[in-house]
């Protein structure tokens, strides 16, 4: 099952107060219902769609508990839906008139297009009401990422005034949500994974949070770890880098005869880098009787470099 699959599971059966569930309800019809008009008005209704069967559950029990009225759910199941179901819960025109001026997204007059409706500010004047619209919005049609890939998670709907009104919402907890407009839908996405490992605490998914964090600690300590592996990597490229180059020098001045013309402090260093080529300056330099410290060790292989440089442009062959 996906990461949203459990999400959605979870909040499916989360159990809330009459208030929120009025809230819940609004946001969910409003992102995934749509009207039905037959036969010039004589026959309307009101169709909410998912292929989640726990959200079909949830719509189902909201509904009767809010509104006593006969709910259809049918089940529909073909190859273009990949072998899902999809879950068509449907009332008929009285029936959907009481529950859409319940809900406060009828607008007035005789239309029946909720999506020019402004979202009814008393549904979500309370802040527990607030979150569970968001969580209704995201059972309608939201969606998360699994967390070991890109942080992401979108809310779509073709209605301006609910995008509005949902991203408004998600912002005013502290949150920072964006909208892009795409074809006939307006998408709402968050980026941040604080932001959305938060989001899914204000909807309630308490155990899908603690599941989204431990994954994105592993991830955190995963690229950590990885960064100071590049980081010491790089650190011991270039000290074997400066030694080859060292030990070519030395090697080029004994092949011309001119190894033994060198001071002896710079001869005693230059056979112990020749014999411990790995070790660093600062080991090198312990090894040497006086000890000399790391720059001095530095200086002296310098040294050497200059004078085989020097030779070997005067050979031309530098
Ligand atoms: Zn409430």
């Amino acid at each position: 099952m996906s990461f949203s699959y459990n999400v959605k599971e979870e909040l499916s059966r989360l159990s809330s107060s009459i208030c929120c569930q009025r809230a819940e309800l609004a946001s969910l019809v409003r992102m995934a219902g749509s009207i039905k008009i037959f036969g010039g008005k004589k026959k309307i209704f009101l169709q909410i769609q998912t292929v989640h069967a726990p959200t079909a559950r949830r719509i189902y029990k909201l509904l009767r508990k809010n509104f006593n009225s006969p709910v259809q759910i049918a089940v529909k199941r073909n190859s273009f839906l990949k072998d899902k179901s999809l879950y068509i819960i449907s009332l008929d025109i009285n029936d959907c008139k009481v529950l859409l001026k319940g809900l406060g997204i009828l607008p007035a007059g005789d239309s029946f297009e909720f999506q020019k409706t402004i979202v009814n500010p008393e549904l979500i004047k309370k802040r527990c009401c607030r979150r569970a619209f968001v969580r209704g919005a995201f059972l309608g049609s939201g969606s998360i990422s699994n967390p070991r890939g890109p942080y992401h998670m979108e809310f779509v709907t073709p209605d301006k005034n609910m995008a509005e009104t949902l991203i408004k919402l998600i912002n005013s907890f502290g949150l920072k949500s964006k909208k892009v407009e795409r074809k006939n839908n307006y998408m709402i996405y968050l980026k941040d994974g604080d932001h959305i490992s938060d989001l899914l605490g204000i909807m309630g998914a308490h155990n899908s949070l603690l599941k989204y964090e431990d994954v994105r600690v592993l991830k955190d300590m995963r690229n950590s770890v990885n960064r100071m592996v590049n980081c010491e990597t790089a650190n011991l490229n270039k000290t074997i880098d400066a030694a080859v180059r060292q030990i070519n020098c030395i090697k080029y001045l004994k092949d011309n005869n001119m190894f033994d013309d060198l001071s002896d402090n710079l001869k005693d260093i230059a056979e112990l880098r020749l014999e411990y080529p790995d070790l660093s300056l600062k080991e090198l330099g312990q090894m040497l009787d006086p000890i000399l410290g790391k720059s001095g060790v530095s200086y002296r292989l310098k040294t050497i470099e200059n004078i085989a440089h020097k030779l070997q442009s005067r050979k031309g062959e530098l």
